[in-house]
């Protein structure tokens, strides 16, 4: 088959992909949405809501909205104004082409499968996760990646951080406003956090620390009832009971597609400058693939709202530019 030709081709479903597609939508620009694929984490393309049970802090669901049917919403949406999802991951992308070139399916076929006058990168990132039984089990049920998201569930619970860096440390402060208790278990005994932070967490009375010792299990049928811990140093297993698990040892952006073509910064994010430009001319991104700071559903689609925003531009100022050349 030959490519499809699009104005606007949107690799990613989260909130900032689906929100610049609504935009671009409504602004008749016709994306193409490529949503990705179902992961062994979530049958459904839709980000990292999409394994999230309550969100509260979404703006306008007073009552709070489950991720999966929030994502539903952002899809329905910008369906409804025309946007077209393709369920498929994109797998080589040539950015300095112009049209931009897109394959799905098979990296080598000798023809792309789509071609775009502009393309959103919205792929978003990925929380590493520890990898123990239990925990993909019981994720969104006591285990929980942002404590931004999930704290306020565990109001008076004795909960768990688990990781040495800042991330973790961050979490633990923000979550003992909520939690009885928060411990932090750490693989070695130096945090690898900035000292600023290790002086607030071991200053902090309900933050105790679980020293050279990692996670072998998640505990708990339908939510998190304990974590199974081993003691690097003995081999020594221990069960503690908790209600809560947050994983803090990292994310990854998902910008493997993008390595040697876009600028990425030393963690892989793709680098923006005046709003949600790359290096890549024709080349926009928004959401968790250019934003380790924030990493909330909201910003990801404010930033969505400014690439559709920056890509009409740009195709008007490339219109503008080629009817002068006419
Ligand atoms: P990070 O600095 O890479 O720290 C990850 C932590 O998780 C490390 O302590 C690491 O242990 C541990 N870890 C990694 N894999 C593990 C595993 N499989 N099992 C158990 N533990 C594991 O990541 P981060 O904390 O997310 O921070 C990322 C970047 O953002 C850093 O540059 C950080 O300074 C920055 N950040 C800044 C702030 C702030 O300034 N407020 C807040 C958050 C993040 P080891 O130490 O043994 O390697």
């Amino acid at each position: 088959m030959p490519p499809s030709h699009h104005k606007v081709l949107v690799a990613g479903s989260g909130p900032a992909g689906l929100t610049a597609a609504l935009y671009t939508a409504r602004a008749q620009l016709g994306p193409l949405v490529v949503e990705g694929e179902p992961s062994s984490t979530s049958d459904q393309p839709g980000g990292q809501l999409m394994l999230t049970t309550e969100v509260e802090n979404f703006p306008g669901f007073v009552e709070g909205v489950m991720g999966p049917e929030l994502m539903a919403s952002f899809r329905a949406q910008a369906a409804r104004f025309g946007a077209e999802l393709v369920t498929a991951k994109a797998t080589r992308i040539e950015v300095d082409r112009d049209p931009v070139e897109i394959w799905v399916g098979d990296p080598d076929a000798p023809e792309p499968t789509y071609r775009a006058n502009a393309l959103i990168v919205a792929t978003g990132a990925r929380a590493l996760m520890l990898g123990v039984p239990g925990e993909d089990r019981l994720l969104g049920h006591g285990v929980s990646t942002c404590a931004t998201c999930d704290g306020f569930f565990f109001r008076d619970q004795p909960i768990a951080v688990v990781g040495g860096g800042d991330s973790a440390l961050e979490e633990a402060i923000f979550l003992s406003k909520f939690a009885s208790s928060v411990l932090v278990i750490h693989r070695r005994k130096e945090l690898r956090a900035s000292k600023i932070m290790q002086d607030r967490a071991l200053s902090n009375p309900k933050i105790s620390f679980l020293w050279d010792s990692v996670v072998e299990e998640v505990l708990g049928e339908e939510k998190v009832r304990g974590l199974r811990v081993r003691d690097v140093l003995t081999n020594a297993t221990s069960e503690i009971a908790l209600d809560g698990c947050f994983v803090a040892i990292g994310h990854v952006p998902n910008t493997s597609l993008f390595a040697g073509k876009l600028d990425l910064d030393d963690a892989g994010y793709i680098r923006t400058h005046d709003g949600t430009h790359t290096s890549a001319p024709a080349v926009f991104a928004c959401g968790d693939v250019q934003d380790h700071e924030y990493r909330q559903a909201i910003t990801a689609a404010g930033s969505g709202c400014m690439a559709a925003i920056d890509v009409e531009r740009h195709l008007e100022a490339l219109r503008d530019r080629r009817t002068a050349h006419a």
